[in-house]
């Protein structure tokens, strides 16, 4: 590829900015000043450097966010801040997408990437990839709903849910609060709150704890992310 590609992909800054920083001598392609930002190097086997420093490249890209209430798991919103704005701006790039939706009030578990495919594999209603979520219920969740959540509930109607497993961690008679956690097969829209009201009861608090094999990690504060390690993402693929 060309070099001043190179460097805008590796956020240098715009095709038109990386252009000067070229012109001015700061890189080196293989430890000689390359002045030329049509010159083609190989991204893979070129050294390249800006100001003396190594340039590794890097095309895909994959955070763990702890999604804390309170922000929209979208790119662009018009009126709250999204889960995007969350991150700093030597991580910030425009490609950067959340895999799938959580809720405004909806905390826990969120893959932010550029690589649409491993988005499509997670979220493939084909791919049946689980998704681990703990709630705490309004009211008490009794056997009777495990029972249905494994059959398959319907919910509003006319949406049959796949089977999902539901434990019930606890019950406080005194609040008349359940604890639970659910997993699911699919992702449909709000679908622990519209399974949880299916049998008549209200989720007041939801945290994914899980997706496929990767689990929240529990030294994540909320609202905090990092990469993702190699062992992490394989955990996904
Ligand atoms: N189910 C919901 O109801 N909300 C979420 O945010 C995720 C799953």
């Amino acid at each position: 590829m060309r070099l001043d590609k190179f460097l805008a992909d590796m956020e240098f800054g715009s095709r038109k900015e990386v252009k000067q920083v070229i012109k001015k001598g700061r890189v080196k392609v293989n430890g000689v000043v390359c002045k030329s930002d049509k010159t083609q190097v190989n991204e893979h086997l070129d050294q390249i450097s800006v100001d003396d420093e190594a340039v590794i490249y890097q095309s895909q890209f994959y955070y763990i966010l702890h999604k804390p209430q309170g922000v929209i798991s979208a790119t662009v919103d018009n009126f709250d801040e999204t889960v995007v704005d969350l991150l700093d701006d030597e991580v910030f790039r425009e490609d950067l997408f959340p895999v799938g939706r959580l809720d405004k009030d909806t905390e826990g578990l969120l893959i932010l990437t550029n690589d649409g495919a491993l988005a499509h594999r997670l979220l493939s209603p084909k791919k049946h990839v689980e998704k681990a979520y703990y709630a705490k219920v309004a009211g008490q969740m009794v056997p009777k709903d495990i029972e249905a959540f494994k059959t398959g509930l319907m919910i509003d109607q006319n949406e049959l849910c796949l089977p999902a497993e539901l434990t019930i961690l606890s019950y406080d008679p005194i609040l008349d609060e359940s604890e639970i956690e659910l997993i699911l097969h699919e992702g449909k829209f709000h679908q622990v709150k519209r399974m949880v009201q299916a049998v008549g009861k209200e989720v007041t608090y939801l945290k994914r704890i899980r997706m496929g094999k990767l689990v929240l990690p529990s030294d994540l504060a909320l609202g905090e992310y990092r990469e993702l390690t190699t062992e992490e993402l394989e955990l996904l693929s």
